[in-house]
């Protein structure tokens, strides 16, 4: 029976998890989170850290290339800035992202002791499990800005780091034929540079990526800018599955990853779609899960 935890982020109960956690992880990707700066551009101090600018689609060679060559750049941790670190060291880990029991059907906290909300009890979401590396919250929220809007795609390594560590996304990854991004209009790629749902699915499982089997099809307001309520009449009808294509999903194991839960209404409207197709199990994997209020 599976655990429902995963990280919150709570400052004072700091329990050992990066060193718990993250020595067999670390080993096999040759350092802890983050250290790992990747782009497009120049090697530059952006924030108190080195990182390469300006943000660009990170091709396979340059990855490659640059992975290899900021391994060997020390970096601050962009929390508590001690230098030299990783991107975020592993004391700023233990403090803010110890997992705590959270619903396995939307991630958010519980009782310890509890599997699943009352909310969830009454009304099943659109998918079968849902997981998530740490709370919206300080600092994370500050990272996944960074990520997103000031055109830092070097987190992802970093992040998908963290989502690994996450108690139960290890074995989901596992069990998962396929890991579906979101998908990001066009309007909103051209404005970005990048999908960062789909730097995070790569992170997490190259090989297990399909970023073309889930399209948006229509550019929506970003649901950030709307309240909790008009969110889900915004995404309706956003996605939508290539039919020629149907048989890829059919009775798949899919992870649906994005960057953040907020209401779910998007990831709600995506595994509907990927369930019309015929997915047989759906996980949403998040980075950060916003709690209401948040
Ligand atoms: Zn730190
Ligand atoms: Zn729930």
């Amino acid at each position: 029976m599976r655990r429902a935890t995963s990280s919150c982020s709570q400052g004072d109960a700091a329990l050992p998890i990066a060193a718990a956690m993250w020595p067999q992880r670390a080993a096999a990707n040759g350092s802890m989170v983050g250290g790992r700066w990747v782009g497009g551009g120049g090697i530059k101090v952006l924030h108190g850290r080195l990182a390469l600018a300006p943000a660009q689609y990170i091709g396979p060679m340059s990855w490659f290339w640059f992975t290899n060559i900021a391994r060997r750049i020390p970096s601050r941790c962009a929390v508590c800035h001690a230098w030299p670190s990783q991107a975020v060291c592993e004391a700023c880990v233990n403090r803010f992202a110890q997992p705590c029991t959270r619903c396995r059907t939307c991630a958010l906290p519980l009782p310890p002791g509890q599997v699943q909300c009352g909310a969830c009890i009454r009304t099943l979401p659109p998918w079968d499990d849902a997981l998530t590396a740490v709370a919206y919250d300080y600092p994370w929220s500050q990272l996944v800005v960074d990520f997103k809007f000031r055109q830092e795609p070097g987190w992802a390594r970093s992040m998908a780091l963290l989502m690994r560590s996450a108690p139960w996304v290890e074995p989901a990854l596992d069990a998962a034929d396929l890991l579906v991004p979101m998908p990001l209009s066009r309007q909103r790629l051209r404005e970005r540079g990048f999908n960062q749902a789909l730097l995070l699915a790569r992170a997490l499982s190259a090989h297990k990526t399909h970023p073309r089997l889930l399209m948006r099809i229509k550019d929506t307001p970003a649901q950030s800018s709307l309240p909790r309520s008009a969110r889900l009449a915004n995404v309706q009808h956003a996605f939508a599955t290539d039919p020629l294509r149907h048989a890829e999903l059919e009775d798949r194991r899919v992870v649906l990853v994005d960057d953040v839960m907020t209401t779910g209404a998007s990831l709600g409207a995506a595994a509907r779609s990927l369930r019309r197709a015929g997915a047989a199990h759906i996980t949403t994997l998040v980075f950060a899960r916003a709690e209401p209020g948040n």
